[in-house]
């Protein structure tokens, strides 16, 4: 043992991620029990989030309320995923408490001790480890910058569901070629076309607004139908900010509600 640290287990989440500049991620924003893994992961997310918004304001293309949608979109996820590990950790201590010495006999109660143990195990589940709607299905759901459906897809604790539902995370998919679909997305927002029909509305209003933009053409029957629509606007976070089978009729309203106008 070369190093040991004085560490205490905490359920926290602040009340309020920032406000005018200065805005939260990681640790600072919510503390964990590690049950889950989600301590790390939630606060990627947030760095996530909060670098492509102040990249956009310090680029000039940030509307005023880009930076105020960090809290609305990322305290839910650091709310929910407090709630989840909680409750992992509700399920450890309910197994040992169930604990039964017996266990280690090699006799015949301790053969029922362990199917008992085994039993209960198996009643509780696994969620910790296969939380799969936490780790990969996390969404915004209604904030001011994404261009909201009604609709919402189920939301499941231990699955995920792809969807281009605006607010998830856009869904990763192999194409044929053999190439991620991640691979393609340009470097800032992403408008994905699955058909022949003309982008130049909204790579107009991109380009007059100062919004990065690169449309990524896919023919790929297998990514279509997993994306939903012929057009799926992608945000520089891999979140889905509005998607459509034709060009929105007003393009300039989407792009100035999705850099936060
Ligand atoms: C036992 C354990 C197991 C875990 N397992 C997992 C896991 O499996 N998966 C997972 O995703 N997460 C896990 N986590 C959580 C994860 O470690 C934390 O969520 C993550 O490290 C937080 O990163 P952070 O950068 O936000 O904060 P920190 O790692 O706390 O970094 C903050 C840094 O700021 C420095 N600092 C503080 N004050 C000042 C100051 N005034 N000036 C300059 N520097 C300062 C600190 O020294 C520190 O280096 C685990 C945590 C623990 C304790």
């Amino acid at each position: 043992m070369l190093q040991a640290n004085p560490w205490s287990p905490h359920l926290a989440v602040a009340v309020g991620y920032g406000k005018g500049r200065v805005w939260l991620a990681g640790d600072s924003a919510h503390q964990y029990i590690p049950t889950g893994g989600y301590g790390m992961n939630t606060g990627i997310g947030d760095a996530a989030d909060l670098g492509w918004k102040y990249a956009a304001v310090l680029q000039g293309w940030g509307g005023p309320r880009l930076l105020e949608s960090i809290e609305a979109e990322r305290r839910p996820v650091g709310l929910r995923n407090c709630e989840a590990s909680g409750a992992h950790m509700g399920v450890r201590l309910k197994i040992a408490e169930a604990y039964d010495p017996k266990t280690h006999e090699d006799s015949a109660e301790g053969a029922a001790a362990r199917e008992a143990a085994g039993k209960l195990i198996v009643e509780h589940g696994n969620a910790e480890n296969e939380a799969f709607g936490i780790e990969l299905g996390y969404r915004y759901r209604g904030p001011p910058i994404v261009c909201g459906e009604d609709n919402e897809p189920e939301w499941r604790l231990l699955d995920y569901v792809p969807s281009t539902w605006p607010g998830v995370r856009a869904p990763h998919v192999f194409l044929e070629d053999g190439s991620a679909i991640f691979d393609h997305f340009g470097p800032w927002f992403t408008l994905l076309r699955f058909s022949e029909a003309s982008t130049t509305p909204l790579v107009e209003a991109a380009a007059r607004r100062g919004v990065p933009l690169t449309v990524v053409d896919v023919r790929d029957s297998n990514a279509r139908s997993i994306y939903e629509r012929d057009f799926v606007l992608v945000r520089p976070d891999q979140h889905v900010a509005w998607r459509g089978d034709a060009m929105p009729a007003d393009a300039l309203a989407v792009i100035d509600r999705v850099r936060g106008s």
